[in-house]
């Protein structure tokens, strides 16, 4: 199960404020690529589960993944989540050729194949994400610039397995440098699919 407190950033100015604050325990910064693959009789998406691929700065990296059973409350978020490194290029070829799935050396893949009975995928399409990792007490904050084709959101995210401790913590960071936040409503998955911005 991955655990996430979830804030949503209102605009570029908040998320340029929280960088500017944090830049002293910037970690990392990642140039995600997110590709969304459902069956093609919509065997994922009808149980309400997301297969990814993300690729990491390019083609340094891709890392399979799949979740399942998500709910997001009040800005925390729980989904069952499983993830697999892959083949970048082999990984690559199956955005143009979803039919090339089933055929990545990947343990992940032909579990979704055999318990979804998925023999042949489609591509969803996807978007671009900027992360900026940060230390922060402790913790691990991920600063995220969302490109969707439809305009752009900023959030920050925790990883925690006590999001009712970590979260007031965080809003207490937020407020006292007068950084305007809501409770995230939606997952980006979700805000992909909608094809819209959601409400500030
Ligand atoms: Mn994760
Ligand atoms: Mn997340
Ligand atoms: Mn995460």
């Amino acid at each position: 199960m991955e655990v996430e407190v979830k804030l949503r950033l209102p605009s570029s100015k908040a998320h340029e404020q929280i960088a500017h604050l944090l830049a002293p325990s910037l970690r990392a910064t990642h140039l995600q690529e997110n590709f969304f693959f459902d069956g093609s009789h919509a065997q994922l998406s009808s149980h309400l589960a997301i297969l990814r691929l993300r690729f990491y700065n390019g083609d340094s990296k891709c890392v399979v993944s799949f979740k399942a059973k998500a709910s997001l409350v009040d800005g925390i978020s729980r989904v069952t989540e499983e993830e697999e490194d892959a083949d970048v290029s082999h990984a690559r070829a199956c955005i143009a050729e979803p039919c090339r799935l089933p055929s990545l050396d990947c343990a992940l893949i032909r579990k979704v194949v055999s318990d979804y009975n998925c023999n042949e995928f489609v591509c969803l399409g996807g978007f671009r994400n900027v992360r900026n990792v940060f230390d922060w007490q402790g913790l691990t904050l991920e600063l995220d610039e969302t490109q969707f084709d439809f305009g752009t959101c900023y959030e920050i995210e925790c990883e925690t397995t006590d999001p009712e401790t970590v979260r007031p913590l965080l809003e207490k960071f937020l407020n006292e440098n007068g950084i305007p936040f809501s409770y995230s409503s939606a997952s980006k998955f979700a805000v992909f699919r909608s094809g819209r911005l959601p409400d500030v």
